[in-house]
């Protein structure tokens, strides 16, 4: 048996039942342990209007444990962990294709090797393509953003920036690297500019939010490069004005531009293993699939403890 949990309609889940799905010669049958509630997911959930239609068997966060292969099938045997680019993963059973998957390091928890999320950061980095020496600035230090901050710790940058209307987010920034911790709702933008030397090399907009957008055009530097990491739900106003008179590059650093997410997922995974990933204080929750309804009500509601959260089924 194969609980699956569809989004039926705004704001309501159900879970289902199906036969465990069959895999093809060069697929793997997963045993879900772990799927990441990702914000996409959520602004399904609150009825944003987004990429799929409803119903909806969402989730493509999975980890898990292999438990059959297909006859074609090359680097996974039964028992291996995985971490795949696959839904859906908010139920029992996922079948991938095998170049989809990733092993996941040997001490990692499940929960902690959520592939997506991780591919989607790798990828974000490598895109926006710091060098030595640039002040790269990461604007919305929710899940994602802090995970952009680890990595970005680790690039030998001038100056780190993180930037946050939550106090409590720029602490855990700072602890992960951001040498510089910015709130836009207390302190004078200008005074930040100022003293970064004219601005940021690189901003990364992580926050999905228009004012997100507007504080990250506002603190790239002269010929900067504004990087639109976040996916964003509604339209987004902008003063082109300001990319103008600045001469920004804008560029878009999210999967749809990635070269190639299995790369990536594969870089996560070695990245995970060396620490340069550090999930403990990240993933705050987890709820079991029977309780996924409350876990997208408590994902959705921006308690200030939640940072992210993981279905175990
Ligand atoms: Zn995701």
């Amino acid at each position: 048996m194969n609980r699956v949990a569809y989004l039926v309609e705004k704001g309501k889940l159900e879970v289902r039942t199906s036969g465990i799905p069959t895999v093809g010669p060069k697929d793997i049958l997963v045993k879900v342990r772990a799927c990441g509630i990702c914000t996409g997911d959520i602004y399904a959930f609150q009825g944003y209007p987004v990429w799929f239609s409803l119903p909806a068997a969402l989730g493509h966060e999975a980890s898990g444990e292999v438990v059959a292969v297909g006859p074609d099938v090359r680097r996974f045997k039964p028992g291996d962990r995985v971490a795949a680019l696959a839904g859906p993963g908010f139920s029992d059973y996922i079948v991938v294709e095998e170049s989809f998957a990733e092993h996941i390091p040997s001490n990692t928890p499940f929960e902690h090797a959520i592939g997506e999320p991780l591919a989607c950061a790798v990828n974000g980095v490598r895109l926006a393509a710091p060098r030595f020496g640039d002040t790269v600035a990461v604007v919305g230090t929710g899940f994602m953003g802090l995970l952009l901050v680890q990595a970005l710790s680790r690039m030998g940058l001038e100056h780190l920036v993180a930037v946050d209307v939550r106090d409590e987010r720029l602490a855990l920034a700072a602890e992960f690297g951001a040498d510089v911790q910015v709130n836009p709702e207390r302190e004078d933008l200008n005074r930040v500019i100022d003293s970064l030397g004219g601005g940021c090399d690189i901003v990364i907009e992580a926050t999905g939010s228009p004012k997100g957008v507007a504080t990250a055009t506002a603190i790239v530097k002269k010929k900067g490069r504004l990087c639109i990491f976040s996916f964003h739900p509604a339209p987004v106003p902008v003063d082109m004005r300001v990319w103008d008179l600045k001469g920004l590059e804008v560029l878009m650093t999210n999967p749809n531009r990635a070269e190639d997410m299995r790369a990536n997922l594969r870089l996560a995974m070695t990245m995970l293993g060396r620490g340069v990933f550090k999930m403990e204080k990240l993933v705050t929750h987890k709820w079991p699939l029977d309780d996924i309804q409350r876990a997208f009500q408590y994902a959705s509601s921006k308690s200030l403890d939640y940072i992210k959260g993981v279905i175990v089924p």
